[in-house]
């Protein structure tokens, strides 16, 4: 959800490549913890300003209207789980982006600075805490342990789905799960 999608590059085929993996990496890291994944899209700058923006798997992108949209005045209404499962799947992007790029994730990395923005907002409001403070970013770095972790244990997953999104530019929940590889893939 939610990498930026930037004027054209320097490099439109890497660039291409860096926004399916990270694309890839929030489908994956959805599926890999139960939550469902309508579509995820590689957009043209056009398409992406009719979504505000962003390119995402419209139902990571649900998810963040209804955080954003709940969030006013009051701390967001999502049971812990489900808030750690979307910082998660938040973080897992910039995570995988950074891996392709060959270089360590950092909070402030390329490509991951919406969806660090609205993590960073959201822990906020439950930790009653300034989005910016030490006590955001250390309950942030433990999230971004467990989504490391994800994103190496199914690399060869979000490697043959960004490969595929690249070719098709869209790829629905059914057929990330049909490319499924590594570590829970089926044996036929
Ligand atoms: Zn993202």
């Amino acid at each position: 959800m939610s990498r930026t999608v930037e004027p054209p590059a320097d490099d439109p085929v890497a660039d291409d490549w860096l926004t399916a993996v990270h694309e890839a990496a929030h489908a994956v890291e959805r599926l890999v913890r139960g939550l469902p994944v309508g579509l995820i899209a590689i957009c043209a700058p056009a398409d992406a300003a009719a979504a505000r923006g962003f390119c995402s798997s419209s139902a990571n992108y649900v998810d963040t209207v209804a955080y954003l949209t709940g969030r006013g005045l009051e701390p967001p209404v999502a049971p812990p789980s489900a808030l750690i499962e979307h910082l998660l799947v938040l973080l897992a992007g910039a995570i995988a982006e950074s891996s392709a790029r060959g270089v360590p994730y950092s909070p402030a990395s390329t490509g991951g600075f919406e969806d660090r923005y609205q993590a960073e907002w959201l822990v906020g409001d439950v930790l009653r805490r300034a989005p910016y403070s030490a006590g955001v970013r250390g309950f942030l770095r433990a999230i971004e342990v467990v989504a490391a972790a994800d994103v190496r244990t199914h690399w060869l997953w979000i490697e043959v789905v960004a490969r595929e999104l690249v070719t098709a530019r869209r790829l629905t929940g059914d057929q990330i799960v049909a490319l499924r590889r590594g570590p829970g893939a089926s044996e036929a």
